[in-house]
């Protein structure tokens, strides 16, 4: 399959506090296939909204190239990037944070499709009722406002809407965190349908092993602004390779329903990302480092096909 988004060398860099630079993503390279949805996890402030905002454009990335379809998103200016952010859209953690509590739902659905795709509002109003449809609201649903509508419902309307502009490529960052998990499912659920029948392809971002396995085709594992690992789905939970995977998984908590999902805290400190450590960057929490990790940056290298790892040390060698 071929790759739909390719970043290459992506660097995201903000001030830090004691002057100088702080990376949050450090030149990452990564190809997100066309139709998969990829998942993205690693623990929070890692830089996983960091790429997945680099990768729509709406961070500025220091240095580095995203090529979608072609072209290289990040020369694009003015006009184009407008048509092409179209194409480009992001489903939020919170959606009712960005839905406007005063406007109906259909001119909140409709805007991307009036802004980016200059359709006409007869036309928008065709294609409002369709998607409010399509993700199990109804388009009555078009004459209400936000207040009146539940969280998971809420997180319908955000979906309905990054997609109205008809997009290629949807970027949902903790999409269904912020939902009890009885409700988790059947987003999820809407959302593995959306990206089967329309032909999406997505990157899901999410703190919550859990709720990834249940919609990712493909894994990759971020750690202070690096790709750790990526592998497949299935190899990936059968056997993680790099440390931090593994850890990762080992703290994923057994829960009830009803309850909240809680991010598990691994053991030892996150380094402070304006000083590092040298070598691995994971060294100073890795159980099996060895002198080689203190003084050699691992690369992310390709140790089976379809899983590469960035450690000296990987768990896995054959599948
Ligand atoms: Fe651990 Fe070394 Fe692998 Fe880094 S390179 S994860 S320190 S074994
Ligand atoms: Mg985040």
């Amino acid at each position: 399959t071929a790759a739909l988004i390719q970043a290459r060398e992506l660097r995201v860099e903000y001030p830090g506090r004691a002057g100088g630079r702080v990376r949050a993503l450090r030149d990452v390279d990564l190809d997100i296939l066309q139709g998969e949805t990829l998942g993205l996890v690693g623990e929070s402030g890692c830089g996983k909204s960091t790429l997945g905002r680099a990768l729509l454009r709406v961070i500025e990335p220091a240095s580095g190239r995203i090529e979608f379809g072609g072209t290289d998103l990040t020369r694009l200016r003015g006009r184009q990037l407008r048509r092409t952010r179209a194409e480009l859209q992001m489903v939020f953690q919170d959606p009712f944070g960005s839905l406007n509590p005063r406007r109906r739902i259909a001119d909140i659905v409709a805007e991307p499709l009036l802004r980016a795709r200059g359709a006409t509002r007869a036309e928008a109003a065709k294609t409002v009722a369709e998607l409010l449809d399509l993700v199990g609201l109804g388009a009555e649903a078009g004459g209400r406002r936000p207040h009146e509508f539940s969280g998971g419902q809420r997180q319908r309307i955000g979906i309905a809407r990054a997609l109205a502009s008809s997009p290629q490529f949807v970027v949902a960052d903790e999409a269904v965190s912020a939902l009890d998990v009885s409700i988790q499912a059947q987003v999820l659920n809407l959302l593995s349908d959306l990206v089967r029948d329309r032909g999406l392809t997505m990157l899901f971002i999410s703190h919550d092993l859990g709720v990834v396995r249940h919609i990712a085709d493909r894994i990759a594992v971020m750690y202070l602004g690096q790709i750790i690992e990526i592998a497949s789905r299935d190899a990936f939970f059968a056997a993680p390779a790099h440390p931090y995977s593994r850890a990762l998984l080992s703290s994923v908590p057994v829960l009830r329903p009803g309850e909240k999902r809680e991010q598990e805290v691994l053991e030892g400190e996150l380094p402070d990302p304006a000083n590092p450590p040298e070598g691995c960057l994971f060294r100073t929490r890795c159980p099996i480092a060895t002198e080689e990790c203190r003084t050699t940056a691992p690369e992310l290298r390709e140790i089976t096909p379809g899983r590469s790892v960035r450690c000296h040390l990987p768990l896995v060698t054959s599948e």
